[in-house]
């Protein structure tokens, strides 16, 4: 899956001709009129880098929340364009449209050496469904168009594969090829042995993942809530821990499938139901009827740990338990903690998941990993697939 590269396109290309950029600004806003966190405007900073030096004319949009195809002003970009304007150093102006003719005539004379801000795209009715008529009209708004967003590209929206069907060249940003030579390598050539660690609570959505892996990973350890799916599955007793009833079938016949590859745990931490409180270490088989399994106990972490220690290549997607809550991140600080000694050690170590991702920039380890992909949704979908719409939407390399 090669696709074109934003840094392939030439002087003539670039110079003076406007790029319609989709990026991923879906940032947390503080209410108060600012960005809670920037690091997904400093994301794109070296993609706006490189097209402003080749004195293209950067024209942006993305999405911010789930306004549901209507205007809600508390959903505007606008506090992204002051931040924005002060990371890159350059004026960035706003505009309170996207799909207008005023879009498009402001999109015609911006500066060069200046950038563009178009207001939230799902604001508009056509974005999510992908009406044919928006692509067209976004269209008008670049002369080429370079996507840079990973993190919406499973996503057949109107700006991440109706315009750049109308726009050539259409390539991939910065952001969106570190992705893909990242999760690209665990697809498709990793160093064995190849160690997986599932965890989280959304197993539903992680099945096709599991799947996929459970054809080409030597070693799957399981924690976090899907752990508690599992232990279900076995017939084992699980309390009043949280589970995902419609999944229960299906992990059983994952495990039935990769009985010798499958790690469950062996001990977990558990407590009272949604409480820090009546904490205690129990066997995975013996988790009492009135508490809930919140972590993974300390003999998994060690098992878990060992495992990481000895893989070639790991991948890890899903908190190993409720981490948000006081007493039971340990689980999850110590996949960490192994992702980042093994990485150290010359594994290659990807973390992906919005939560995962959250957790071991927290636990301060981000920087000692080879990858954190951003993408959450987007990067479980191209590990499972291969693919994503947004990437078919651009030009080959
Ligand atoms: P990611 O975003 O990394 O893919 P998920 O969204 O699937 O991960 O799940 C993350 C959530 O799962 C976190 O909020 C975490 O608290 C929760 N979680 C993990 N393990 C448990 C558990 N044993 N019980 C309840 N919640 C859990
Ligand atoms: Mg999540």
């Amino acid at each position: 899956m090669k696709k074109r590269s934003v840094r392939s396109l030439d002087a003539a290309t670039l110079a003076g001709r406007r790029a319609l950029v989709r990026v991923d600004y879906n940032v947390p806003l503080d209410g108060a009129g600012g960005v809670g966190d920037a690091a997904r405007i400093e994301a794109t900073l070296p993609t706006l880098d490189l097209l402003l030096d080749g004195r293209a004319r950067p024209i942006l949009m993305s999405h911010l929340g789930r306004p549901g195809g209507r205007v809600r002003p508390e959903e505007s970009l606008r506090p992204v364009a002051a931040v924005l304007q002060q990371c890159l150093g350059v004026p960035v102006h706003f505009l309170e449209s996207t799909d207008t003719d005023l879009a498009v005539q402001t999109s015609h004379e911006l500066p060069e050496g200046e950038v563009l801000l178009l207001e939230n795209t799902r604001f508009l009715p056509g974005e999510t469904a992908n009406d044919p008529a928006l692509g067209r009209r976004l269209a008008l708004l670049g002369d080429f168009y370079v996507n840079d967003a990973f993190g919406t590209m499973h996503r057949a929206h109107a700006s991440v594969v109706g315009a750049p069907a109308h726009l050539t060249p259409a390539a991939a940003g910065l952001l969106v090829e570190a992705e893909l030579e990242a999760l690209a390598c665990l697809r498709e050539s990793p160093r064995r042995p190849f160690v997986v660690a599932f965890g989280g609570a959304k197993i539903g959505d992680k099945i096709p993942l599991m799947e996929s892996f459970l054809e080409r990973a030597d070693r799957i350890l399981i924690g976090g809530a899907i752990a508690n799916t599992f232990l279900a599955a076995m017939g084992l007793p699980v309390g009043e821990s949280m589970i995902e009833d419609d999944a229960v079938t299906t992990a059983a016949e994952l495990a039935a499938r990769a009985p010798d590859r499958l790690v469950l745990p062996v001990d977990v931490v558990v407590g009272e139901p949604g409480r820090s409180s009546g904490q205690a270490v129990v066997a995975a088989e013996a988790i009492p009827w009135n508490l809930a399994a919140y972590d993974i106990g300390p003999d998994t972490r060690e098992q878990f740990a060992a495992a990481i220690a000895k893989a070639g290549t790991f991948f890890w997607n899903g908190p190993m338990g409720w981490f948000e809550a006081e007493g039971y991140g340990e689980g999850t600080l110590s996949v960490a903690g192994a992702a980042a000694a093994a990485a150290e050690a010359g594994t290659f170590t990807v973390v992906g998941g919005g939560d995962s991702a959250r957790a071991i920039r927290e636990a301060g380890l981000a920087d000692r990993v080879s990858h954190v992909s951003t993408g959450g949704g987007a990067s479980l979908e191209f590990l499972a697939h291969g693919t994503l719409p947004g990437l078919e939407a651009l030009d080959d390399a």
